[in-house]
Protein backbone atom coordinates (compact mmCIF):
# COMPACT_ATOMS: atom_id res chain seq x y z
CA UNK A 1 0.00 0.00 0.00
CA UNK A 2 1.71 3.29 -0.78
CA UNK A 3 1.96 6.04 1.51
CA UNK A 4 3.03 8.96 -1.27
CA UNK A 5 2.22 8.99 -4.65
CA UNK A 6 4.53 11.38 -6.86
CA UNK A 7 2.82 12.04 -10.25
CA UNK A 8 4.66 14.04 -13.32
CA UNK A 9 6.53 15.81 -10.95
CA UNK A 10 8.66 19.01 -12.15
CA UNK A 11 10.71 21.56 -10.81
CA UNK A 12 12.26 24.63 -12.36
CA UNK A 13 15.04 26.79 -11.09
CA UNK A 14 14.51 29.93 -13.13
CA UNK A 15 17.99 32.09 -13.22
CA UNK A 16 19.46 35.02 -15.47
CA UNK A 17 21.39 32.12 -17.85
CA UNK A 18 18.16 30.19 -18.55
CA UNK A 19 16.00 27.90 -16.69
CA UNK A 20 17.14 24.78 -15.20
CA UNK A 21 14.82 21.99 -15.57
CA UNK A 22 15.93 19.98 -12.12
CA UNK A 23 13.69 17.61 -12.43
CA UNK A 24 11.03 16.41 -14.91
CA UNK A 25 8.21 14.88 -15.04
CA UNK A 26 9.09 12.15 -12.16
CA UNK A 27 6.70 9.65 -10.99
CA UNK A 28 7.24 7.55 -7.71
CA UNK A 29 5.36 5.47 -5.63
CA UNK A 30 6.81 4.80 -1.89
CA UNK A 31 5.04 2.23 0.13
CA UNK A 32 3.94 2.01 3.10
CA UNK A 33 7.22 0.71 5.78
CA UNK A 34 9.79 0.76 3.00
CA UNK A 35 13.19 2.14 2.36
CA UNK A 36 12.82 4.14 -1.05
CA UNK A 37 16.95 4.95 -2.10
CA UNK A 38 17.38 7.60 -4.21
CA UNK A 39 20.52 7.71 -6.06
CA UNK A 40 22.55 9.84 -8.74
CA UNK A 41 25.59 12.21 -8.93
CA UNK A 42 25.48 15.56 -7.85
CA UNK A 43 22.78 17.53 -10.16
CA UNK A 44 20.52 14.54 -10.81
CA UNK A 45 17.53 16.51 -8.95
CA UNK A 46 17.32 13.54 -6.43
CA UNK A 47 17.37 16.38 -3.45
CA UNK A 48 15.37 19.16 -5.67
CA UNK A 49 12.92 16.43 -5.83
CA UNK A 50 12.76 15.48 -1.64
CA UNK A 51 12.70 18.76 -0.59
CA UNK A 52 9.81 19.31 -3.61
CA UNK A 53 7.95 16.47 -1.70
CA UNK A 54 7.90 18.23 1.94
CA UNK A 55 7.36 21.59 -0.19
CA UNK A 56 10.75 22.91 1.35
CA UNK A 57 11.90 24.31 -1.81
CA UNK A 58 12.62 27.91 -1.79
CA UNK A 59 12.47 30.40 -5.10
CA UNK A 60 14.28 30.87 -7.33
CA UNK A 61 12.76 26.80 -7.43
CA UNK A 62 9.18 26.57 -8.76
CA UNK A 63 7.22 23.07 -8.82
CA UNK A 64 5.56 23.25 -12.21
CA UNK A 65 3.99 20.77 -12.44
CA UNK A 66 3.19 17.43 -11.30
CA UNK A 67 1.38 16.14 -7.83
CA UNK A 68 1.96 14.41 -4.46
CA UNK A 69 -0.64 12.43 -2.78
CA UNK A 70 -0.19 11.01 0.98
CA UNK A 71 -2.25 8.65 2.15
CA UNK A 72 -3.19 9.21 5.96
CA UNK A 73 -5.24 6.04 7.43
CA UNK A 74 -8.82 7.34 6.25
CA UNK A 75 -8.26 10.28 3.32
CA UNK A 76 -5.66 11.49 0.60
CA UNK A 77 -3.87 14.55 0.66
CA UNK A 78 -2.43 16.71 -2.34
CA UNK A 79 0.52 17.82 -0.44
CA UNK A 80 1.28 20.48 -2.97
CA UNK A 81 -1.95 22.22 -2.17
CA UNK A 82 -1.68 22.48 1.75
CA UNK A 83 -2.96 25.56 3.02
CA UNK A 84 0.34 26.98 5.59
CA UNK A 85 -1.08 25.93 8.62
CA UNK A 86 -1.78 22.25 7.46
CA UNK A 87 1.66 22.54 5.66
CA UNK A 88 2.88 22.66 9.04
CA UNK A 89 1.86 20.11 10.63
CA UNK A 90 1.96 17.93 8.05
CA UNK A 91 5.84 18.70 7.83
CA UNK A 92 6.40 17.34 11.83
CA UNK A 93 3.39 14.86 12.43
CA UNK A 94 3.49 12.73 8.81
CA UNK A 95 6.55 13.59 7.42
CA UNK A 96 10.07 14.60 8.74
CA UNK A 97 13.41 15.58 7.15
CA UNK A 98 16.71 14.66 8.22
CA UNK A 99 19.48 16.38 6.04
CA UNK A 100 22.71 16.00 5.27
CA UNK A 101 24.29 18.28 7.99
CA UNK A 102 23.31 18.23 11.71
CA UNK A 103 25.21 20.83 12.49
CA UNK A 104 23.18 23.24 10.06
CA UNK A 105 19.87 21.76 10.61
CA UNK A 106 20.45 21.16 14.65
CA UNK A 107 19.94 24.74 17.03
CA UNK A 108 23.62 25.48 17.79
CA UNK A 109 22.74 27.52 21.53
CA UNK A 110 19.89 24.58 22.50
CA UNK A 111 20.68 21.27 24.50
CA UNK A 112 19.86 18.43 22.01
CA UNK A 113 16.82 17.31 24.29
CA UNK A 114 15.61 20.71 24.84
CA UNK A 115 15.47 20.55 20.95
CA UNK A 116 13.00 17.58 21.00
CA UNK A 117 11.14 18.65 24.13
CA UNK A 118 10.26 21.89 21.86
CA UNK A 119 9.16 20.00 19.03
CA UNK A 120 6.48 17.89 21.45
CA UNK A 121 5.52 20.97 23.43
CA UNK A 122 4.71 22.84 20.17
CA UNK A 123 3.34 19.97 18.20
CA UNK A 124 1.55 18.44 21.55
CA UNK A 125 0.28 20.88 23.73
CA UNK A 126 -1.57 18.34 25.94
CA UNK A 127 1.23 16.23 26.95
CA UNK A 128 2.81 16.90 30.43
CA UNK A 129 6.45 18.06 30.79
CA UNK A 130 6.71 14.92 32.87
CA UNK A 131 5.91 12.81 29.96
CA UNK A 132 7.42 14.67 27.33
CA UNK A 133 10.71 14.69 29.21
CA UNK A 134 9.92 10.98 29.57
CA UNK A 135 10.06 10.56 25.77
CA UNK A 136 12.90 12.88 25.02
CA UNK A 137 15.23 10.76 26.78
CA UNK A 138 13.24 7.12 25.46
CA UNK A 139 14.10 9.17 21.84
CA UNK A 140 17.35 9.58 22.76
CA UNK A 141 17.80 5.78 23.68
CA UNK A 142 16.12 4.48 20.63
CA UNK A 143 18.89 6.10 18.28
CA UNK A 144 21.97 5.16 20.82
CA UNK A 145 22.40 8.44 22.59
CA UNK A 146 22.23 8.13 26.64
CA UNK A 147 19.98 10.21 28.79
CA UNK A 148 23.04 12.16 30.13
CA UNK A 149 24.22 13.43 27.33
CA UNK A 150 20.33 15.20 26.59
CA UNK A 151 21.78 18.39 28.19
CA UNK A 152 24.88 18.80 25.55
CA UNK A 153 24.91 21.32 23.17
CA UNK A 154 25.35 20.00 19.24
CA UNK A 155 29.35 21.28 19.01
CA UNK A 156 29.55 19.19 22.39
CA UNK A 157 28.66 15.81 20.40
CA UNK A 158 30.55 13.73 17.71
CA UNK A 159 29.28 14.42 14.03
CA UNK A 160 27.56 10.71 14.50
CA UNK A 161 25.89 11.63 17.37
CA UNK A 162 24.94 14.63 15.86
CA UNK A 163 23.01 13.01 13.05
CA UNK A 164 21.40 10.80 15.99
CA UNK A 165 19.94 13.67 17.00
CA UNK A 166 18.38 14.99 14.35
CA UNK A 167 17.26 11.69 13.69
CA UNK A 168 15.78 11.71 17.55
CA UNK A 169 13.92 15.09 16.33
CA UNK A 170 12.94 13.40 13.27
CA UNK A 171 11.07 10.68 14.76
CA UNK A 172 9.47 12.81 18.16
CA UNK A 173 6.34 12.69 16.60
CA UNK A 174 6.42 9.83 14.70
CA UNK A 175 5.65 10.31 11.34
CA UNK A 176 5.17 8.23 8.66
CA UNK A 177 7.33 9.78 6.02
CA UNK A 178 10.93 10.52 6.86
CA UNK A 179 13.12 11.92 4.02
CA UNK A 180 16.77 11.81 4.77
CA UNK A 181 18.85 13.80 2.67
CA UNK A 182 22.79 12.60 2.52
CA UNK A 183 22.12 11.77 6.64
CA UNK A 184 25.47 9.81 6.58
CA UNK A 185 27.68 11.09 3.69
CA UNK A 186 30.01 13.29 6.12
CA UNK A 187 30.88 10.88 8.28
CA UNK A 188 33.00 7.66 8.13
CA UNK A 189 32.54 4.59 7.12
CA UNK A 190 31.93 2.79 10.45
CA UNK A 191 30.04 5.36 12.27
CA UNK A 192 28.11 5.14 8.79
CA UNK A 193 27.34 1.79 8.94
CA UNK A 194 26.19 1.69 12.56
CA UNK A 195 23.70 4.67 11.63
CA UNK A 196 22.09 2.70 9.13
CA UNK A 197 21.95 -0.84 10.78
CA UNK A 198 19.85 1.82 13.38
CA UNK A 199 18.01 3.52 10.61
CA UNK A 200 16.26 -0.38 10.01
CA UNK A 201 16.05 -1.04 12.69
CA UNK A 202 14.15 2.03 13.97
CA UNK A 203 11.79 1.84 10.51
CA UNK A 204 11.38 -2.23 11.66
CA UNK A 205 10.06 -0.95 14.98
CA UNK A 206 8.16 2.44 14.41
CA UNK A 207 6.97 1.23 10.91
CA UNK A 208 7.51 4.27 8.80
CA UNK A 209 8.56 5.13 5.23
CA UNK A 210 12.19 6.10 4.23
CA UNK A 211 13.06 8.14 1.08
CA UNK A 212 16.85 8.03 1.36
CA UNK A 213 19.40 10.10 -0.69
CA UNK A 214 22.60 9.69 -1.58
CA UNK A 215 25.26 9.54 -4.42
CA UNK A 216 26.78 6.23 -3.15
CA UNK A 217 24.47 3.24 -4.92
CA UNK A 218 26.65 0.83 -2.95
CA UNK A 219 25.70 2.13 0.30
CA UNK A 220 21.82 2.24 -1.02
CA UNK A 221 22.04 -1.29 -2.12
CA UNK A 222 23.18 -1.74 2.12
CA UNK A 223 19.55 -0.01 3.52
CA UNK A 224 17.00 0.42 0.58
CA UNK A 225 14.11 -2.19 -0.06
CA UNK A 226 14.25 -0.62 -3.79
CA UNK A 227 16.11 2.29 -5.65
CA UNK A 228 15.20 4.63 -8.08
CA UNK A 229 18.22 6.00 -10.12
CA UNK A 230 17.89 9.51 -10.98
CA UNK A 231 19.77 11.02 -14.19
CA UNK A 232 19.54 14.81 -15.02
CA UNK A 233 15.81 15.35 -13.40
CA UNK A 234 14.74 12.08 -14.33
CA UNK A 235 13.98 8.77 -12.94
CA UNK A 236 16.04 5.77 -15.36
CA UNK A 237 15.70 2.92 -13.57
CA UNK A 238 13.76 1.27 -10.61
CA UNK A 239 14.09 -2.07 -9.10
CA UNK A 240 14.53 -3.71 -5.83
CA UNK A 241 17.99 -3.48 -4.56
CA UNK A 242 18.53 -7.03 -4.62
CA UNK A 243 17.35 -6.55 -8.97
CA UNK A 244 19.63 -3.39 -9.53
CA UNK A 245 22.56 -5.47 -7.90
CA UNK A 246 22.24 -8.37 -9.55
CA UNK A 247 21.25 -7.20 -13.08
CA UNK A 248 21.33 -2.96 -13.89
CA UNK A 249 19.39 -2.39 -16.97
CA UNK A 250 20.35 0.94 -17.27
CA UNK A 251 23.99 1.67 -18.54
CA UNK A 252 24.24 4.52 -16.02
CA UNK A 253 23.37 2.34 -13.04
CA UNK A 254 25.90 0.29 -14.30
CA UNK A 255 28.22 2.79 -14.45
CA UNK A 256 27.04 3.89 -10.60
CA UNK A 257 28.26 0.52 -9.67
CA UNK A 258 31.58 0.64 -10.95
CA UNK A 259 31.71 4.20 -9.18
CA UNK A 260 31.91 3.15 -5.58
CA UNK A 261 33.53 0.56 -3.28
CA UNK A 262 31.43 -2.26 -2.12
CA UNK A 263 30.24 -2.41 1.84
CA UNK A 264 31.12 -5.87 1.30
CA UNK A 265 32.48 -8.48 -0.69
CA UNK A 266 35.82 -8.66 -2.06
CA UNK A 267 37.76 -5.46 -3.21
CA UNK A 268 37.48 -4.27 -7.13
CA UNK A 269 38.97 -1.89 -9.47
CA UNK A 270 36.14 1.12 -9.54
CA UNK A 271 35.69 2.37 -13.09
CA UNK A 272 33.69 5.37 -12.66
CA UNK A 273 31.57 7.11 -15.52
CA UNK A 274 33.15 9.13 -18.38
CA UNK A 275 32.35 12.74 -18.86
CA UNK A 276 30.72 14.82 -16.51
CA UNK A 277 26.44 15.18 -16.21
CA UNK A 278 24.97 17.43 -18.87
CA UNK A 279 24.14 21.10 -18.43
CA UNK A 280 20.29 20.93 -17.41
CA UNK A 281 19.44 24.51 -19.64
CA UNK A 282 20.40 22.65 -22.26
CA UNK A 283 20.18 18.73 -22.14
CA UNK A 284 21.68 17.10 -24.98
CA UNK A 285 18.89 15.75 -27.70
CA UNK A 286 17.45 12.10 -27.55
CA UNK A 287 18.92 10.03 -24.54
CA UNK A 288 20.27 12.70 -21.79
CA UNK A 289 22.89 10.53 -20.89
CA UNK A 290 24.44 9.46 -24.80
CA UNK A 291 27.10 11.49 -24.47
CA UNK A 292 28.80 9.14 -21.94
CA UNK A 293 27.03 6.24 -22.72
CA UNK A 294 29.31 3.33 -23.82
CA UNK A 295 26.20 1.31 -25.30
CA UNK A 296 24.62 4.38 -27.33
CA UNK A 297 23.72 3.37 -30.63
CA UNK A 298 22.59 6.09 -33.47
CA UNK A 299 19.05 6.14 -32.22
CA UNK A 300 20.54 7.75 -28.97
CA UNK A 301 21.23 10.62 -30.56
CA UNK A 302 17.58 11.51 -31.16
CA UNK A 303 14.83 9.91 -29.32
CA UNK A 304 14.23 10.26 -25.96
CA UNK A 305 13.75 6.81 -23.80
CA UNK A 306 10.43 6.55 -22.04
CA UNK A 307 10.68 4.56 -18.51
CA UNK A 308 8.74 1.56 -19.45
CA UNK A 309 7.87 -1.41 -17.13
CA UNK A 310 10.11 -4.69 -17.49
CA UNK A 311 10.72 -7.63 -15.87
CA UNK A 312 12.04 -5.95 -12.69
CA UNK A 313 11.12 -2.74 -12.35
CA UNK A 314 11.41 0.09 -15.11
CA UNK A 315 13.80 1.54 -17.14
CA UNK A 316 14.17 4.31 -19.67
CA UNK A 317 16.77 3.09 -22.11
CA UNK A 318 16.24 2.33 -26.18
CA UNK A 319 17.62 -0.88 -25.63
CA UNK A 320 15.14 -2.13 -23.24
CA UNK A 321 12.41 -0.79 -26.42
CA UNK A 322 12.99 -4.07 -28.12
CA UNK A 323 15.77 -2.66 -30.02
CA UNK A 324 18.02 -5.94 -30.13
CA UNK A 325 21.43 -4.38 -29.53
CA UNK A 326 22.59 -5.55 -25.90
CA UNK A 327 24.56 -3.21 -23.31
CA UNK A 328 27.96 -3.10 -23.47
CA UNK A 329 29.75 -4.60 -20.11
FE1 LIG B 1 22.71 4.52 -23.51
FE2 LIG B 1 21.07 4.77 -25.58
FE3 LIG B 1 20.23 3.54 -23.41
FE4 LIG B 1 20.62 6.17 -23.39
S1 LIG B 1 19.11 5.06 -24.59
S2 LIG B 1 21.26 4.76 -21.83
S3 LIG B 1 22.40 6.35 -24.69
S4 LIG B 1 21.88 2.88 -24.77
Amino acid sequence: MNVLEIRGLSVDYLSAGGTVHAVDDVSLDLRRGEILGLAGESGSGKSTLAHAIGRLLRPPAMITAGSVVYHRKDEQVDVLKLAPKALRAFRWKELAVVFQSAMNSLNPVMAVGAQIDDVLRIHEPDMSRKARGERVVELLRRVGISADRRKSYPHELSGGMRQRAAIAIALALNPEVIVMDEPTTALDVVVQRDILHEIRTLKDEYGFAVIFITHDLSLLMEISDRIAIMYAGRVVETGTAKELHRSPRHPYTLGLLRSFPKLRGPREDLLGIPGTPPDLRDLPPGCAFHPRCQSAFDDCGRVSPRLLPGPHGEVACLLNENTGVEVQA
